[in-house]
């Protein structure tokens, strides 16, 4: 089978690998059908220092396919399923995995693609409890955008800021994969989504989203234009993951009591915070990463309604170094995603 695996730091391979093995008990095994990239993927991509793994590395952290066959036990998934995959290799037994939080397991052992092999390859086996159904209609394009891509923005605003219909929210670089989903899902329950870009093509684009004023955060100060859009009251929720080059600005967005929800820091991992403004201004800060199962299901189930995410490329598995270089260059508008 191919196998796509860094084997140095920005080096890349297609290597042809053995098939896996026939699934274990409670293991299915799944045809790989489609990737869609993350900047998780360019950071493991570039190499960090910290990061405990072993080259080769089989790349891809986010994908969907068809369940190819199953192990004894498994009893919910049979061959021919369409399904996507929950990329942290959790435990399942832990308080907090038992209490479907997931993304809080005290005992993973590793996210794939990125600590240990991930799904850029024709097939690859699974725990069943980690492999989850798309409904009819999802084509498998847009599920895979579902397990970190959708996921992470619902947890994000639903289980962490606790977005509400009617509340005002600033989402970030609302071209990105997360942002162009969260200016999707915010809209729905029927946000007023104010959003920043960093060209006027984006712009254009963004306002087709739904988004209700677009800040180019290139030719304009962001933090004066929230307050100038929101009649200086601020905005109820900020949705963070730009970093240190926006966070001091985004905490001026908010209003009273308002909620900030980071999950990246694309421009630099650190800042200086004024406590005085944090707690006299009695802001929420919440960190937020990954996601849980039930925030795929989620995810999944507002796609079958309808809220596709949006796709700025598709490219073959052999162009996936393409695709990273699209992403790394930041001209992107939505997800890319590799086809198998
Ligand atoms: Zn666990």
């Amino acid at each position: 089978m191919r196998a796509l695996a860094l084997i140095a730091d920005r080096k890349l391979e297609l290597a042809d690998l053995p098939a896996p093995a026939a699934p274990s008990a409670g293991e299915v095994q799944v045809r790989v059908a489609a990737v869609a990239l993350n900047h998780l993927d360019l950071w493991g991509y570039r190499g960090m220092a910290f990061a405990k793994r072993k080259f080769p590395l089989v790349v891809g952290a986010e994908a969907a396919g068809e369940v190819a066959a199953v192990g004894t036990g498994v009893a919910a998934i049979k061959p021919g399923d369409r399904v996507v995959m929950y990329g942290a290799l959790t435990c399942g037994t832990c308080n907090a995995c038992r209490a479907g939080r997931d993304n809080l397991c005290e005992n993973v052992g590793g996210i794939m693609g990125f600590h240990v092999d991930g799904f850029a390859r024709d097939l690859v086996n699974m725990p069943a409890r980690l492999v989850i159904p798309v409904p009819a209609g999802v084509a498998m394009r847009d599920a895979a955008c579902a397990p970190i891509g959708f996921a992470t923005v619902q947890h994000m605003l639903f289980d962490n800021a606790k977005l509400e219909p009617g509340e005002t929210v600033l989402v970030h670089a609302g071209g990105s994969g997360i942002g162009t989903a969260a200016i999707k899902m915010a809209k729905a329950i029927g946000c007023t989504v104010i959003t920043t870009v960093g060209d006027d093509g984006k712009a254009d684009k963004a306002r087709a989203l739904g988004a209700d004023h677009v800040i180019n955060y290139r030719s304009d100060r962001f933090e004066g234009a929230v307050r100038k859009l929101t009649a200086r009251k601020g905005v109820d929720v900020v949705f963070e993951h730009v970093g240190a080059e926006t966070f001091n600005g985004s905490l001026l967005c908010l209003k009273r009591g308002g909620r900030l929800v980071t999950c990246g820091a694309t421009s630099g991992p650190s800042t200086t915070i004024n406590l005085m403004q944090l707690f006299q201004q009695q802001y929420r800060i919440i960190g937020s990463f990954g996601a849980s199962l039930r925030n795929i299901r989620e995810s999944l189930a507002k796609m079958a309604a309808g809220l596709t995410p949006v796709i700025d490329t598709e490219v073959p598995l052999a162009e996936f170094e393409r695709g990273l270089a699209r992403l790394e260059s930041r001209q992107v508008f939505g997800k890319i995603v590799v086809m198998f």
